[in-house]
């Protein structure tokens, strides 16, 4: 079935409209390119076409490149992948270059207008065909989404949206839009630059405008083009161009190819001609396809990441669970953020607290969190209505009456949970679902409680909510399909990423940053300078260093967890050496950032100022500092093994759901594409030798799990093995 439709009017107009069957947004696959080329050859040999239209037939213009097409191109591309995927790529320009030339001669003569016209979201692709095009059109609609994410999933604009960005806007305006990712509504697209009009109506505005005899031809094709902002040699672009490569270094701290191959793309690019320069950024992108971090990228945060969204491990055959009344319990930090995820999604909220007061301030939460999307533009007052107007705070529990999932997040202690749950199963009807926010109590155990076990599950968010996108399902020994279900189309509701885990000590995502940080605490105790383990961890991807995680998350909080397990654990309890360092700051007083001290220092205002330099007078560094990559292969084995041990154990039953919880979850490093990908990549065997080193040297943690020295052995991969396909056959 056709992708792209051929349609010529009476005033001569040819619209070729995109409009991909069977999906609700369009993006490009191959075919779609190929039938788009055929088109534009018809309009440009056809005598009676004065110049072309290309718009959508959906609301939106196209969500970008069928990424599984790129990962597939390279996957198939035989004995010589690099040949095959930059031909590919250098096939997608000779279209856009086309349309960009439209029939001209060398001297810029003739040719045909080309315009683009947009009725809503355009981006990756769907914006670098607009680029190709001879003006973009874009209609009035604030929901719309203009940009080139590409970055975002470790690949880079590579269908031409970097060379002709930079073209257009310079170096340093098409920054923020290339090296972030940066969306824009329409208005703000065009206010950048980036489109050329906002219109009511884009598809009779672009008619207008093909019709009315316009230039067509682009700046860089004219003699004389000089880029804006300058040139790498020209006094301001080489000023611009030094700074852009120090701060992308200081940003991703060299651990993302992308960014680097684009910088390389644009500098090298601003050099040569404009066709050449296409060809450089044609092999700059192959550069990157070929890299394992793309690829494990693309795979996690694009592949997977939209599988688990769309019920990729929702048990098949229960009906839709949507919840239409949402019952809160206890309206602290995570009641309140919860709440107001679920208002903005359009669910009916009762939040419940012991006290009138406490409860208003859950719902106070929505009102000022509110009122900051008004002050910046993104929200109006009537929203901020509408979504407050959803949420009712109370102390009454006969309110939670029709509630079809209650979520339950009052103190992290059995007692009060078992109490309050007692108590909110007599307000609501037998077929609600009680759910947990506790991110330390077995499920199992907190089920006792409940009267109908089966309809009992976790659900663990993060914090702060509205900013965190993954959300930890975690399935009770009794849970049944019907609750699990409840909960995965509630974060589809709420627009989060799910996974779903089985129930053990801190389930999936906070069993692996445990020990983290444990690793980052013990090495100070160690004489590892604090400097070296947390630059460690951030050059190798890590968002934080483990020492600024356990001042985030709290030292109190680290005490009380240590003293948990360590109860719960008996002699085994391997974890006294960090203790030791924990509770002695713990002692001084040293809480973390919110006492404004911790193993960092702080100012006044709460903002770090460097690491605690009381720390190096008590733990004095040694003599013999580790290698940089020593002390990184202990954080990440520290995390990576026990999420090996988590899948071993059944506790995670998908390796999707493994890598995607953790870059979504606490931030590993997202370059490697998770635990498992990183695995991968490095292979098992080399992870098997790795281990075996540093148990030698550091101790039984690092022994590797049996299912690694299994897969080592057998030349295995994880995703060979336990990927979808291998799951699937
Ligand atoms: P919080 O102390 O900010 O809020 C708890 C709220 O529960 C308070 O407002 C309290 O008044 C209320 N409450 C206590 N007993 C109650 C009762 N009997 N009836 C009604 N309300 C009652 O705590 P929090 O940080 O929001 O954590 C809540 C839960 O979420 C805990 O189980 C915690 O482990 C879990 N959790 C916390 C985080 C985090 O980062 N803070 C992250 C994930 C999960």
């Amino acid at each position: 079935m056709a992708e792209f439709h051929y349609n010529v009017d009476a005033d001569g107009v040819a619209t070729i409209t995109w409009d991909v069957p069977g999906r609700s947004m369009n993006v490009m696959s191959l075919a779609g390119f190929r039938e788009l080329d055929a088109h534009i050859d018809t309009a440009l040999a056809d005598d009676a076409v004065k110049g072309v239209v290309i718009t959508s037939g959906k609301k939106d213009f196209a969500g970008g490149m069928d990424l599984n097409v790129i990962a597939r191109m390279r996957d198939e591309a035989g004995d010589d992948p690099a040949k095959g995927l930059f031909e590919g790529v250098m096939g997608m320009h000779a279209v856009l270059r086309k349309i960009e030339r439209a029939g001209m001669d060398d001297k810029n003569k003739g040719g045909k207008p080309i315009a683009a016209a947009l009725p809503g979201t355009a981006l990756g692709i769907g914006l670098e065909l607009p680029l190709a095009c001879h003006r973009i059109f874009a209609a009035d609609n604030p929901r719309a989404r203009i940009g080139l994410p590409e970055i975002m999933v470790g690949i880079f604009p590579g269908g031409g949206g970097t060379t002709r960005l930079v073209r257009k806007l310079g170096a340093m305006g098409a920054a923020p839009f290339l090296l972030e990712g940066k969306l824009s509504d329409p208005k703000k697209a065009k206010a950048a630059g980036i489109i050329d009009e906002v219109v009511e109506d884009p598809v009779a505005a672009a008619k207008a405008w093909v019709l009315s005899e316009p230039k067509i031809v682009k700046p860089w094709d004219e003699k004389g083009y000089k880029m804006p902002g300058g040139a790498p040699y020209h006094p301001a672009g080489f000023m611009t161009f030094v700074g852009a490569s120090a701060m992308v270094n200081g940003k991703t701290k060299g651990v993302y190819p992308a960014a680097k191959a684009l910088l390389s793309a644009v500098y090298e690019g601003a050099l040569v001609p404009f066709d050449a320069a296409i060809r450089i950024e044609a092999r700059w992108f192959t550069h990157v396809l070929m890299n394992p971090s793309s690829s494990a990228m693309i795979r996690s945060l694009f592949i997977n990441k939209e599988a688990l969204e769309k019920g990729a491990v929702r048990p098949a055959d229960v009906p839709d669970q949507k919840v239409a009344k949402l019952g809160i319990l206890g309206a602290g930090m995570m009641g309140a953020g919860i709440a107001l995820v679920a208002a903005q999604a359009g669910i009916e909220v009762v939040l419940i607290d012991q006290q009138q007061e406490a409860a208003d301030k859950g719902r106070a939460y929505t009102e000022s969190y509110m009122d900051k999307g008004i002050k910046r533009g993104k929200a109006t007052e009537a929203k901020k209505d509408e979504v407050l107007g959803r949420i009712t705070a109370t102390t009454d529990y006969a309110a939670l009456s029709g509630a079809d999932l209650v979520i339950e997040a009052v103190f992290e202690d059995p007692g009060v949970k078992a109490e309050v749950t007692q108590k909110l199963q007599a307000a609501v009807g037998e077929n609600c679902i009680i759910a947990t926010n506790t991110s330390t109590l077995p499920i199992t155990d907190l089920a006792k409680a409940a009267d109908r076990p089966a309809d009992y599950i976790g659900i663990h968010f993060f914090s702060p909510v509205e900013k965190m996108m993954l959300v930890e399902i975690i399935k009770g020994r009794e849970t049944d399909d019907r609750a699990v279900a409840k909960a995965l189309d509630f974060v589809r509701q709420i627009r989060k990423t799910p996974i779903v885990v089985n129930d053990a000590r801190f389930f999936y995502a906070n069993r692996c940053i445990i020990p983290y940080i444990n690793e980052g605490i013990r090495m100070v105790a160690e004489g590892v300078t604090p400097a070296l383990v947390e630059n460690a961890a951030k050059l190798v991807g890590m968002p934080l260093g483990p020492l600024q995680l356990v001042d985030e998350t709290s030292i109190d909080l680290g005490v009380k967890i240590a003293k948990a397990t360590k109860a719960a654990m008996g002699d085994a309890y391997p974890d006294g050496a960090v203790d030791e360092v924990l509770f002695w700051m713990a002692d001084q007083g040293r809480l973390g950032r919110k006492a404004k001290a911790g193993f960092y220092a702080y100012d006044e205002a709460g903002k770090r100022t460097g690491l605690w330099d009381g720390l190096a007078a008590h733990y004095p560094a040694a003599e013999d500092q580790p290698d940089l990559s020593e002390v990184q292969h202990r954080l990440l084995c520290a995390q990576v093994l026990e999420a090996v041990r988590a899948l071993e154990e059944g506790v995670l039953m998908d390796i999707r759901e493994g890598d995607v919880g953790a870059i979504l979850g606490w931030g590993f490093a997202p370059w490697s594409g998770g635990p498992f990908s990183w695995l991968d990549m490095i292979g098992a065997a080399k992870a098997v030798a790795l281990c075996d080193d540093l148990a030698a040297r550091h101790g039984e943690r690092f022994t590797a799990p049996g299912l690694l020295r299994e897969m080592a052995e057998r030349g295995e991969t994880f995703y060979g093995r336990f990927g979808p396909a291998a799951q699937a056959a």
